[in-house]
Formats: structure tokens, C-alpha cells, sequence
């Protein structure tokens, strides 16, 4: 999958079966990111909404 890597998505989550592996992007044209708070204060808060375990 690293031919399809987006390079604008950087991630390091390699549990996820869209990482690209080998390099940290994500193959995905598109994600969600999400929070997980009310309002979010910090990074901490916020997560990948397209996240599938590998
Ligand atoms: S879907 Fe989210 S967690 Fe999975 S590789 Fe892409 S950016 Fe990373």
C-alpha cells in the first residue's frame, strides 16, 4: 500500500490497516478527525474518526 500513501495525511498509527507502513502516511484521500470532549483543549482530545484495526 506505500504507493498509495497521501503525503498530505502524515500518521504514525501503524494498527490502523490504512497506514501506509514502512512510511507514517496515511493511504485514506480523505479522514475524519474527530474530538472526543465537549471542547477541545488540548491535542489529547482529538483522534482519527477513520481508524479501522488493522
Ligand atoms: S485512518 Fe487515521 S489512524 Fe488510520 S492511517 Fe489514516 S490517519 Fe492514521
Amino acid at each position: 500500500m506505500n504507493n498509495s500513501k497521501n503525503e498530505s495525511v502524515g500518521c504514525i498509527v501503524n494498527e490502523c490497516k490504512f497506514h501506509s507502513m514502512g512510511e507514517n502516511y496515511c493511504t485514506l484521500n480523505k479522514i475524519q478527525v474527530t474530538k472526543h470532549e465537549t471542547t477541545a483543549k488540548d491535542v489529547q482530545c482529538t483522534d482519527c474518526g477513520s481508524f479501522v484495526k488493522r
